[in-house]
């Protein structure tokens, strides 16, 4: 018989906007949770620490490095519960069985790329056409919960607000008027259509002067003490030019007085100022700020605050330390916030990306204090999708909290420990303790009851096909 809770070894992706050496809050947890492999760099991002079974960067076992948790549950099939008969495999055709979701910590020190991830339908067609892009034909909805103070663009703002937008900022009007489908979207502001059609002419601009490219020109110009090339096209500027001087109206009046005719208030014009300075600085040229900014909703989360993506929905971190828990998928369609050739065909991104405007407010979701937990008690986030939940365990130093048995299986990260004193994770059904540690991921199996000991944080992705009519009042 195999334990029912069993210690991960789990490892982080280094992409380039993630933050980097101490700066990211995986640094803190990395020796612990990804084992005797882990080594730290200091100028090193460090972006996601991945705790999956996804085969993009799967857990293994602690205890048996060369031992995948995907394989250990093809073995044992019983560990997780009813998940094997309710989600077909994110590939099929291997010997292996799968939790239903791919849960992270992500840090972004600048915007990850506009994006969207691909519903059931278009994930089959695009993995199937390109396994090596796509490596799953699965969809992807996803949450993200603010660990620290966190900033990031998530579907389209209500209509109203994207229409002041374009009226009330001459920028604005100057940058897009060149495009028929401006102005054909202003005689008709409502029309999900031409606001797509817009969007789509907007992020097909002059891709020659993306960021990257800009700064291959002023290392150039650096060199040869060449003029940078005009950046005036067509008589209207181009992204970068539009930005930058929207940036020194904003510096010179204030934004107050920039944005008086739009429907933002003070916060977040003051908001929508930072964004506009972040992807600036990362993006110069890229017009991908233009339609996050002006087009979309800017989020902002305190701690242990939420928001739900669903399939196809746009989105664009920007700034802050999160809990990202999604379906089973690494799916993405890229548009902006990237090198100019890994972006992905703007017809099929625009046909597939969802368009539903609507207020920032829609895309938080609330927390409850959970009626499956005992003792201090946890939280658990009212999540839309159907594969994954989560809940928080905020340990008390006095008080242990344990957890009823789930029909699914958890993966549960460790994020802080008591200063003194023994921290532990119990297995009750089995009347096994465990001694952890700050950083350590557990797997624990369908059907166990655990206890986490007085002091210990804890976030825990799950499944369970009842957990909905568990939960207490909201906040
Ligand atoms: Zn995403």
């Amino acid at each position: 018989m195999t334990d029912h809770i069993i210690r991960l070894a789990c490892d982080a992706q280094n992409y380039p906007w993630g933050k980097v050496g101490n700066d990211s809050i995986i640094s803190q947890f990395g020796p612990e949770a990804s084992g005797n492999d882990w080594k730290f760099d200091e100028n090193t991002p460090y972006a996601e620490l991945w705790m999956t079974t996804h085969p993009n960067l799967p857990s293994k076992l602690y205890a048996h490095p060369s031992t995948l948790l995907s394989k250990h549950l093809y073995e044992h099939p019983e560990l997780l519960g009813v998940v094997p008969q309710k989600f077909p495999k994110p590939v099929e055709g291997k010997k292996d069985k799968h939790v239903p979701f791919v849960f992270k910590i992500l840090t972004c020190k600048q915007a990850l790329p506009l994006q969207i991830h691909p519903d059931k339908t278009l994930a089959a067609q695009l993995h199937a056409r390109d396994p090596a892009k796509f490596p799953d034909a699965n969809h992807k909805p996803e949450i993200a919960v603010a660990l620290t103070p966190f900033l990031g663009f998530a579907g389209f703002a209500p209509f109203d607000r994207i229409e002041s937008n374009l009226r009330s900022i001459p920028e604005l009007a100057q940058l897009l008027g060149r495009f028929a489908s401006y102005e054909a979207y202003l005689r008709d502001p409502t029309s999900k259509d031409k606001v797509k059609a817009l969007v789509k002419d907007i992020l097909g601009m002059n891709q020659k002067s993306s960021g990257v490219l800009e700064s291959a020109k002023d290392a150039i110009k650096a060199v040869t003490g060449l003029a940078r090339e005009p950046e005036r096209e067509r008589g209207g500027g181009d992204a970068q030019g539009v930005v930058r001087s929207l940036i020194e109206r904003i510096e010179r009046d204030g934004a107050g007085e920039v944005f008086g005719g739009t429907m933002w208030d003070q916060e977040q014009g003051q908001r929508i100022e930072r964004a506009l300075k972040k992807t600036q600085e990362y993006y110069a040229g890229d017009p991908g700020i233009i339609v996050a900014c002006f087009f979309m909703n800017l989020i902002e989360l305190k701690p242990g605050e939420a928001m739900y993506v669903p399939e196809d929905g746009l989105h664009a971190w920007l700034d802050g330390q999160i809990i990202e828990l999604m379906a089973n998928s690494d799916d993405v369609l890229n548009a902006a916030f990237i090198e100019p050739g890994e972006k992905d065909d703007l017809n099929i991104f625009i046909d597939a990306m969802r368009c539903d405007p609507r207020p920032a407010e829609t895309y938080k979701i609330k927390r409850a204090r959970w009626s499956l937990s005992e003792g201090a008690g946890a939280e658990v986030y009212q999540v839309p999708a159907e594969e994954f939940s989560l809940y928080h365990v905020a340990g008390s130093e006095s008080t242990s909290t344990t957890i009823k048995p789930l029909n699914g299986p958890t993966i549960a990260i460790l994020t802080s420990v008591p200063s003194t004193g023994t921290a532990t994770i119990t297995d009750k059904t089995a009347n096994k303790t465990i001694e952890v540690n700050k950083g350590q991921v557990y797997f624990v199996a369908a059907g166990t009851t655990v206890e986490f000991g007085a002091g210990v944080e804890a976030w825990a992705a799950f499944y369970d096909d009842q957990v909905r009519e568990q939960t207490g009042d909201m906040k």
